[in-house]
């Protein structure tokens, strides 16, 4: 499948047109960003990280039932996936205080939340992204009220899922962002799942093995997304061309 059209060139991706009306491509770039954009370094090798990294999770979510956009690896830093319309609303879940929850709230770094807790965030990286809650998103239209239950009761299921995945290899899974969008009326997972958007420590050093490394310029941001990667048993051979 080819790249046609430049549709968006976000952050951290570009998204491509194909020849299917129904298909996208996303291109996993090298930039990194952090605190809505302010702070912007290219990273090398971590679009092919990231890329072949949300392709596993993907998968992994897909086998355990979640319907996702993701079709395909298409090279290092492409992937095919369905084409959505999405809902500008970030869900976040929660398992251990960390970032904008500690400075919100003032609670400690490190506490654990249980039950886990989840959060609106309206994509609007001019605003700083705000927090909102279900009535804002009816209020404004940004989603169906059916849809805001849809994607509450998949980002929970994923936690459950992405939990256990992450224990096995020694990690906690602190908090995650995800993104959805609507394929033909149904809610399908979208965007990416990568440690761009969530965080994970070492179980027993709570070393940050996420993008708080970029954040806090605490070095080895690549290195430590691809010890993510062999700790699951991803093993980054190179993509089977077609
Ligand atoms: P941002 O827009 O936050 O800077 P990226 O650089 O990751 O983020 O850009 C990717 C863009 O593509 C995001 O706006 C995301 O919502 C959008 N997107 C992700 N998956 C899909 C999809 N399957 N269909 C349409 N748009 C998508
Ligand atoms: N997150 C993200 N994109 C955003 C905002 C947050 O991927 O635009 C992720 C972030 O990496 C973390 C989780 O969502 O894993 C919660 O982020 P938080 O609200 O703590 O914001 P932060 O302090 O990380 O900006």
């Amino acid at each position: 499948m080819e790249k046609r059209q430049e549709l968006y060139s976000g952050k951290a991706k570009s998204v491509y047109t194909t020849d299917d009306a129904d298909k996208l491509i996303l291109h996993f770039r090298n930039d990194t960003s952090a605190f809505d954009g302010k702070k912007i370094e290219q990273l090398e090798r971590k679009g092919m990280v990231n890329n072949r990294f949300n392709a596993f999770i993907m998968e992994k979510l897909a086998e355990a039932g979640i319907a996702t956009h993701f079709e395909r690896l298409l090279s290092d830093q492409d992937s095919l996936v369905k084409r959505l319309d999405m809902i500008p609303v970030e869900c976040v879940v929660r398992n251990i205080a960390a970032g904008s929850i500690c400075k919100r709230l003032g609670v400690e770094e490190g506490i654990d939340l249980e039950p886990p807790t989840f959060e609106f965030f309206l994509k609007d990286d001019e605003r700083g992204d705000p927090m909102i809650n279900e009535y804002h998103i009816r209020s404004f239209g940004w989603a169906e009220t059916e849809h805001v239950e849809k994607m509450k009761a998949l980002t929970f299921e994923v936690n459950g899922i992405l939990k256990q995945l992450f224990l096995q290899g020694n990690m906690l899974l602190v908090d995650y962002k995800l993104e959805f969008g609507l394929f033909k009326g149904e809610v399908l997972l979208g965007d990416e799942f990568t440690p761009d958007g969530c965080r994970l420590w070492d179980c027993d050093t709570r070393e940050k093995l996420d993008k708080d490394r970029f954040r806090q310029d605490l070095g080895d941001v690549v290195e430590s997304y691809e010890l993510v990667g062999r700790r699951l048993g991803l093993a980054f051979d190179p993509v089977a061309q077609d």
